[in-house]
């Protein structure tokens, strides 16, 4: 049994990544009387560090930030930040709607920086719980166990009457094969390359179709001078991003209405004409980039770069000295081996899910017939009535909020609309005289 009374909090975030952090701006903005608190594992704010390469660029526009399309006037704005370094008028002569993802970290890092005092820094959330022992009637908030080192025993309890739980995209490898010394997955490319001695690199192997596979391989086409690129590609080769403006209207702030009164068909009809504005594509600049090495690799028969398509890993065997990679080709279908230095997966992202974080309680939010979590509009999961307190996702939403659940487009208005759930119900409870 707990024995010590944990810090009540209205608000706890878990994870403070680009959801969350909009988050705290809309509690910042909206004056809210709510005690909040955000914890985030790592030591700072960091955006997908692994990914961080110079000349890689967003695939939204800057004005999709953290607060405009909820507050056009917001000081959280990427214009803010701009204007406060002093950067805007040359940022408008660029003329580019897309900066690139380390001028957006900065932009985040700064924004971070005006609401750090509701975020702890090196503190993981580890379980969410039912208070114990709890009165009878509904739970009216939950208790948090934060790995915290500055806490006495390492570990903080945190009680908390709603959780908005946004840990971000999980990393995803092919079926079958495990990360090691040489097998890495693209959202550690950046450190691990790091840590090897990148003279000895003699051949990579990139798989993978989509945006972070396409960028690696011009990364390293780029910065290892010397090393042979194969690109395993799924496909016939990298398809584009569909980036055109009526497809470009799946992420409105208004399509998460659509989608979530839509009907079963409507939802698949949407995923069917539209995922490739995100999934397993990549942005023309990129590609048409890359194409042109390939020929020029070829005219010069440097034998530098090497796409290998309708190809997939199906094993991959790692010794001392290198790793070997058996690839099907499904072209002529047969497999045979490819000997690499490192084989780099960049085979993509599982939506966030939180039955690991929320453990037994997950026996208390509801399901649909999919096995799905039940979400509500304002993002709040379907609960038993053993919980009054609210939990909420940013993020794993797709299949009830449409295609923009794991992106920075709805960031904004999606973080408004939380806040505004959570200090509606606030007021109901008062009013009810439930909560004084
Ligand atoms: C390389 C890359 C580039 C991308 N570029 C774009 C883009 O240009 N445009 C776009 O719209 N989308 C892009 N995305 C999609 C991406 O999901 C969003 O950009 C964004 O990261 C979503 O923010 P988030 O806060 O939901 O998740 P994350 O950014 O993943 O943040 C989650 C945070 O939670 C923390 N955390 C996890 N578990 C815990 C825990 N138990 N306790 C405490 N902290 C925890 C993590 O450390 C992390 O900081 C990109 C994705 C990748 C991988």
């Amino acid at each position: 049994m707990e024995t010590r009374e944990p810090e009540m909090y209205d608000v706890v975030g878990i994870g403070f990544g680009p959801s969350n952090l909009s988050l705290a701006v809309a509690l910042e903005e909206q004056r809210t009387p709510l005690k909040t608190v955000f914890f985030e594992r790592r030591p700072s704010i960091s955006w997908h560090p692994g990914m961080l390469m110079s000349g890689a660029k967003m695939q939204v526009s800057f004005l999709k930030d953290l607060a405009t399309f909820r507050n056009p006037v917001s000081e959280f704005s990427f214009v803010s930040y701009l204007h406060e370094m002093g950067r805007l008028a040359r940022f408008v002569n660029n003329q580019d709607f897309f900066p690139s993802r380390q001028e957006f970290h900065a932009y985040l890092e700064w924004a971070g920086a005006k609401v750090a005092h509701r975020v702890t820094y090196n503190a993981q959330v580890t379980a969410v719980r039912l208070p114990e022992p709890h009165a009878s009637g509904p739970a009216d908030h939950l208790r948090l166990e934060v790995t915290d080192p500055r806490s006495t025993g390492g570990t903080r309890l945190v009680g908390a009457r709603n959780v908005v739980i946004s840990t971000g995209l999980v990393p995803r490898m092919p079926p079958g094969i495990e990360r090691g010394e040489s097998v890495w997955h693209s959202s550690e490319f950046l450190h691990r390359l790091k840590e090897r001695d990148t003279d000895g690199l003699r051949r990579v192997a990139v798989v993978g179709a989509g945006q972070s596979a396409a960028e690696i391989v011009r990364y390293l086409h780029d910065n290892v001078p010397g090393v042979s690129v194969s690109a395993i590609l799924p496909s016939y080769g990298y398809s584009i991003a569909d980036n055109t403006p009526f497809a470009n209207q799946v992420f409105d702030p208004d399509a998460a209405d659509e989608f979530y009164r839509g009907s079963h068909r409507s939802k698949e009809a949407i995923w069917h004409y539209h995922k490739n504005t995100n999934y397993s594509v990549v942005d023309n600049e990129v590609l048409s980039d890359l194409y042109q090495r390939a020929y020029a690799d070829e005219v010069g028969n440097e034998g530098r770069l090497d796409f290998i398509n309708l190809a997939r890993v199906v094993d991959v065997k790692q010794g001392p000295n290198d790793t070997r990679v058996t690839v099907h080709s499904l072209a002529g279908e047969e497999s045979y081996d490819l000997d690499v230095d490192v084989l780099v997966c960049a085979t993509g992202y599982d939506p966030m899910d939180p039955t690991e974080i929320l453990g037994d309680l997950g026996a208390h939010c509801l399901q649909d017939d999919e096995d799905r979590y039940r979400v509500t509009r304002d993002y709040r999961l379907v609960t038993t009535d053993a919980l009054r307190c609210g939990i909420y996702l940013q993020g794993g939403t797709e299949h009830t909020h449409g295609l923009s659940s794991s992106l920075l487009s709805n960031l904004a208005v999606r973080s408004g609309e939380i806040a505004s759930s959570i200090l509606d119900s606030r007021v109901a409870e008062e009013e009810m005289g439930i909560r004084v």
